[in-house]
């Protein structure tokens, strides 16, 4: 029996790779549906290739033109959210890659999980923000869980099959999170002041979405991995040593209490999470080339530099914090995020505003999706105050 796939953010870089792995098994895969937001051409270009029975767009006038696009297409196109979530949840779908960016991938990421869907979870902010809600939502409706994240799908691959809650008794003594390090990395203080977003973007070992790369550079990437693998993993982050690993071969690691450490390694190709979580457990072929022990040589280890990438200690700080912090600390970031790379904020600004989000937010209890909106929503507004106070401020120094 072929299964049924539905891609949230199927024009983005995720998307195309799940897309790619999937050409490859049609005899295993079809796809039920693709979303994308405004990116129309590229996604009516995915549905010439992959015959959807829907597509999703992000507005009226995109969906008119798509349809245009795809003149005899036996094709149903819905709009936004509401419509991304429909296809997240309908009956005839097996299997959910979640890889919207961002906060916008929450509710059809949800919608999937509580539709006991085979999640397959790009979308970190999504856990992020809302990491209580989204695993209650799993267990309720018996869905499946899958991390495609490179280095929560390598966790996943070295750790004992144990209960959630187990680990301990299960002989795992903690997790060893890798990060690359970014293209930063040997960047002095004072270059940092002057990052443009082209050389934020510039990420020395992977192709990524433009979010995605600008949080590698600041290591936010690594912040919001840690809390990801707190929900995902039912573990503290003190449970959790981030290690820079400029390779990306090793994608993370699994210690043990009688001194063994599992590592995962493989090319830096996302096609291999995305194969293991569609064909999870069994393997399928995901077009990636062999990893040549040879020449990759040497493998280097190091502390991250968390003074320099204060990103890092502000997400360990917001998961000790607990209930929205989370969700306060992910908006902020959005904001600062997409301000850098408008050109209106400096690079160290980014910390900067969140810090000051974070700082000044009122914790609540993230007892339903309402809650957490409201404290999104106001974290929004106080991190784009604070970006254009520190534009001002830098301007006049
Ligand atoms: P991307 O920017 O390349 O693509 C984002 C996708 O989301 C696009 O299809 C876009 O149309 C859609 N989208 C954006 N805003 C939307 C909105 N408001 N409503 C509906 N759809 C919207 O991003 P990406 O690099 O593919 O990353 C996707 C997710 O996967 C992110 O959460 C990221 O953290 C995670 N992830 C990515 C990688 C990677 O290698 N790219 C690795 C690990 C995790
Ligand atoms: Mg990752």
């Amino acid at each position: 029996m072929r299964q049924w796939v539905t891609v949230l953010g199927a024009t983005g870089s995720i998307g195309i790779s799940t897309l790619d792995v999937i050409a490859r098994h049609p005899d295993r895969y079809q796809v039920y549906a693709l979303t994308a937001n405004t990116r129309v051409e590229a996604l009516a270009d995915l549905c010439r290739i992959h015959l959807p029975r829907y597509a999703v767009v992000g507005s009226e006038v995109a969906a008119e033109r798509l349809l245009a696009l795809l003149p005899g297409q036996d094709i149903s196109v819905l709009v936004g959210e509401s419509g991304c979530c429909e296809v997240a949840a309908a009956a005839d779908v097996d299997a959910v890659m979640a890889a919207i960016v961002g906060a916008a991938g929450l509710n059809p990421t949800l919608a999937a999980a509580r539709a006991g869907k085979k999640v397959l979870l790009a979308n970190k902010e999504a856990l992020v923000m809302a990491g209580g809600l989204f695993m209650d939502a799993i267990r309720d409706s018996g869905a499946t869980l899958l991390p495609i994240d490179s280095e929560h799908n390598a966790i996943f691959q070295c750790l004992p099959p144990a209960p959630r809650g187990s680990l301990e008794s299960a002989g795992v003594r903690g997790i060893l999170l890798t990060a690359s390090g970014g293209p930063l990395r040997q960047f002095t203080p004072s270059q940092m002041k002057t990052v443009s977003p082209a050389q934020a973007v510039a990420h020395p070992n992977w192709s990524m979405g433009q979010k995605i790369s600008v949080d590698s550079a600041t290591l936010m990437n690594k912040g919001l991995e840690l809390i990801e693998a707190c929900w995902l993993f039912d573990v503290d982050d003190s449970n959790i040593e981030v290690v820079v690993h400029p390779q990306s071969v090793i994608h993370s690691m699994v210690e043990y209490i009688d001194g063994s450490v599992l590592a995962q390694l493989g090319n830096p190709d996302m096609r291999t999470p995305i194969a293991y979580g569609l064909a999870w457990p069994e393997r399928i072929d995901a077009g990636v080339s062999r990893l040549d022990i040879i020449a990759t040589a040497r493998l280097d280890f190091e502390s991250p530099d968390e003074k320099k990438f204060p990103c890092l200690p502000l997400a360990r700080q917001a998961w000790a914090a607990g209930g929205t912090a989370s969700a306060v600390l992910n908006a902020a970031n959005e904001i600062a995020v997409a301000e850098f790379l408008a050109g209106r904020l400096p690079f160290m600004g980014i910390p900067a505003v969140i810090e000051e989000v974070l700082v000044a937010a009122t914790i609540e209890e993230p007892i339903d999706l309402a809650v957490i909106q409201a404290a999104d929503g106001w974290a929004r507004q106080q991190a784009a105050r604070a970006a254009l106070a520190y534009s001002v401020r830098f301007q006049a120094s």
